[in-house]
């Protein structure tokens, strides 16, 4: 029989991940009895992963109006959420706590350290200080809910844990090795909320044509990639792409990957990828003709390591038709544009996205119509709040996500805190 049966707190909160942690610590700093509950031996495992290991922990954008629009059209939801907690006071919270950080192209914020166990030490830090009660090896297996409100959880060895408010953040069901399995959907939807369904999303491609494969490892920077269906162009992003085993990954391909993933539930989707987006076609063509003039004895494969990678140049020669001995001086006219226009969209068909083992998010979650944006607090259950990517709001690559994590963090912990709601 474990030792603890029953725990009696202010604020137990559910999921130990980033927003888990800030909530329970902010619970705790506003004197509330705080329980933080984890199913893994350690908290922020997922967080360790963020930014390769360097946790992109937030975008350095200060104009709530203008961070709002990249969380899509319900990004108005996080106004409230940032304005008890934006991206200043993010900042000024890990500097104050000794979390040195730095912005990097794109306006990205990173620890100094490069280190995303730094920002779990903060967190950490910031539960120790507050006496929340860490609970790892706690997972939830039952929600008990009476009446209008939640009177108790139980855990997977039966210990039960009651108290005045739950806060629910058990992210998402993408990179479940991390112990994000999607547990807090199925728990909410028996007590009535409605929960969107979840799909993969900020995830890599895989791609029907072999060629991509031939240039897997290497890495483009300003590239301009765009989605067609039935020979519409649907959107495009600009920046940096990767060519892998499988196919394509990436900013540009993640952050479109919601979109692709979406169109392709209608029919096929084609991609075409700008190599050379600066340049027009008429510039690229006397920047191509200048190469040529300088390299006209050579063999055309010998002709385009100023243009390209050499990764990609093996590839390039091939879909070009080219053949790579002839003499540069020999090519015609037609050859010649021919490669421009290769350059300026190489094409692909999309056969699917990975599934939730590498998707950086899960698109869907809790309705964001039955959640009080300027509490946390569930409108069907009385002693029920929420953050993190449980809810129904998601943002691109570049540390919207986080933010997402700490303003909705934040905020469910104070509230939560505060409400006097029994149970
Ligand atoms: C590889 C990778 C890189 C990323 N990089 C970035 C980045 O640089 N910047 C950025 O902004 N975002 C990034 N993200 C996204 C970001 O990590 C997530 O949005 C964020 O972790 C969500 O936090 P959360 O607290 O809502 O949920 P999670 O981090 O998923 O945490 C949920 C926790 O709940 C626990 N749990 C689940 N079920 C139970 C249960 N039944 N009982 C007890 N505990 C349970 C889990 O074990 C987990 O610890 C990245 C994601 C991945 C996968």
């Amino acid at each position: 029989m474990p030792e603890e049966k029953e725990k009696i707190f202010d604020v137990a909160v559910v999921g130990g991940g980033p927003s888990g942690m800030i909530a329970a610590a902010r619970a705790g700093e506003l004197g509330a009895r705080a329980a933080l509950l984890e199913k893994n031996n350690t908290l922020g495992r997922k967080l360790l992963l963020t930014g390769k290991g360097r946790s992109n922990l937030t975008k350095a954008e200060f104009s709530p109006k203008e961070l709002v629009k990249k969380y899509g059209r319900e990004g108005g939801f996080l106004l409230s959420p940032l304005s008890v907690f934006g991206v200043k006071e993010t900042i000024d919270f890990f500097e104050k706590k000794g979390l040195k950080t730095k912005i990097e192209r794109g306006k990205r914020v990173f620890p100094q350290s490069d280190k995303a166990g730094d920002v779990l030490d903060v967190l950490f830090d910031y539960l120790k200080k507050n006496q929340v009660k860490i609970m790892t090896n706690s997972e939830v297996k039952e929600i008990i809910r009476h009446k209008k409100s939640i009177s108790k959880i139980v855990l997977k060895d039966d210990r039960e844990i009651l108290a005045k408010n739950y806060i629910i953040c058990t992210g998402g069901k993408s990179f479940p090795g991390t112990g994000s399995t999607g547990d807090g959907y199925k728990w909410l939807k028996e007590m009535g909320h409605t929960i969107v369904k979840p799909r993969p999303a900020l995830v890599p491609l895989k791609i029907k044509e072999d060629w991509p494969k031939k240039a897997q490892g290497l890495s483009l920077k300003n590239v301009e990639l765009t989605i067609f269906q039935n020979g519409k162009k649907k959107d495009s992003c600009f920046g940096e792409l990767l060519f892998t085993h499988f196919g394509l990954s990436g900013p540009v391909v993640l952050d479109l990957s919601g979109e692709i993933g979406e169109l392709l539930e209608r029919g096929e989707v084609k991609l075409s990828l700008d190599l050379k987006p600066a340049l027009n076609f008429q510039v690229l063509d006397k920047r191509i003709q200048s190469d040529f003039f300088k390299y006209k004895n050579k063999f055309f494969k010998n002709c385009l390591s100023d243009l390209f990678p050499q990764k990609m140049i093996p590839v390039i020669i091939e879909m070009s038709g080219i053949n790579p001995l002839k003499r540069v001086n020999k090519i015609n006219r037609q050859e010649r544009q021919k490669l421009v226009r290769l350059s300026k969209g190489m094409e692909m068909t999309v056969s699917s996205l990975l599934g939730f083992n590498l998707a950086i998010i899960t698109l869907g979650g809790v309705s964001l119509k039955e959640i009080d944006s300027k509490t946390m607090k569930s409108k069907l259950v009385e002693n029920l709040f929420f953050a993190g990517e449980i809810i129904n709001l998601h943002g691109p690559t570049g540390g919207y996500n986080l933010q997402l994590c700490w303003s909705t963090g934040y905020l469910a912990g104070q509230t939560a805190a505060k409400s006097n709601t029994s149970k």
